[in-house]
């Protein structure tokens, strides 16, 4: 009998736009992490917000994918084939009396910052603060809330901190999570993080409009999926911190993480979905081959430091 393996991860990529030499750079991250210890990585589709998704992007990324040499295991996790579970991890969090209603229209700054869970590129690679200020404004009176249900305002669900604080009591202070670096000498580098579990204060974990949050699902099918080891950019490390909360809150094992550098432009800046002329698929049309792909990410790393 073949024994399970002990090394899983995996490639999230979610599907508003073509795959560029950023996912290139990414996605070599993640599987050759699991192909150097016989290990596995899985992609997942990370499409719970169905009005930035597109079907042509989703197809896409297999393609691609393939294209440069990577496989997996079939079949692929689609979340948007799951909110039923993510719905559930909701209404545990809920049934503790973790969560609360937020009907704030401050549109631009929670839904701006919640649609893109990345963070702005800080200087070094463990970024650790979030690029907003933390909310904390606490939920509303009960009465308030029922005259805005009753008035069928849309509503977002937020963790409310403090509640969780008293939830965990002790452990509060004593969450942390393993982050394994790749060092110089290709070694990897252990590292225990202590988790600042308010580091951004009441986030929202079930949007207006998707009904969930990529957080949210996110931590779920980590847990789903029996990840070991979640391989994935610095622009995520900040976000490890909530994580870990919603890990410990919903009973899920904390997975070790590895975050990676992002590739960034001549300017530092990194490749944006918008600019097709980084795309595997404008590459591929010019004739590029993998091996052009990879060639090109070696340089543009390498004359970086
Ligand atoms: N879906 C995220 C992205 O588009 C990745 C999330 C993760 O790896 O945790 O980059």
């Amino acid at each position: 009998m073949k024994t399970p393996p002990s090394f899983i991860t995996r490639f999230a990529p979610s599907p508003t736009g073509y795959l560029h030499l950023g996912h290139a750079f990414a996605a070599r991250f993640a599987f050759e992490a699991a192909r150097a210890v016989g290990g596995v990585c899985h992609l997942r589709i990370e499409d719970t917000d169905r009005t930035r998704c597109k079907p042509a992007f989703d197809a896409a990324i297999a393609d691609d994918l393939h294209w440069l040499g990577f496989s997996w295991p079939e079949p692929v996790r689609r979340q948007s084939d799951h909110r039923a579970d993510y719905d559930k991890a909701l209404t545990r969090l809920h049934a503790m009396g973790l969560v609360y209603r937020c009907f704030k229209t401050r549109k631009e700054v929670i839904e701006a910052i919640d649609r893109a869970p990345h963070l702005p590129l800080t200087k070094g690679d463990t970024a650790t603060a979030p690029q907003k200020p933390p909310f904390t404004g606490g939920p509303i009176t009960t009465g308030e809330e029922m005259d805005l249900m009753a008035e069928g305002k849309p509503y977002a669900w937020r963790l409310s901190m403090a509640r969780c604080r008293d939830h965990l009591g002790a452990d509060w202070s004593r969450l942390a999570f393993r982050e394994e670096k790749l060092s110089s000498d290709q070694g990897l580098k252990t590292q225990i993080i202590t988790v600042v579990p308010d580091l951004f204060g009441d986030e929202i974990i079930a949007r207006k409009d998707t009904h969930t949050s990529y957080h949210l699902a996110c931590v779920h099918d980590d847990a789903h999926q029996n990840i070991s080891h979640v391989v994935r950019g610095n622009d995520l490390f900040a976000v490890t911190h909530l994580h870990v909360v919603l890990q410990t809150l919903l009973g899920y094992p904390t997975p070790i993480y590895r975050h990676h550098p992002l590739l960034t432009d001549d300017h530092g800046e990194r490749l944006a979905k918008r600019n097709q002329s980084v795309t595997l698929r404008h590459l591929r049309e010019m004739g590029k081959t993998p091996e052009d792909i990879f060639a090109r990410i070696d340089e543009m790393t390498a004359h970086r430091g």
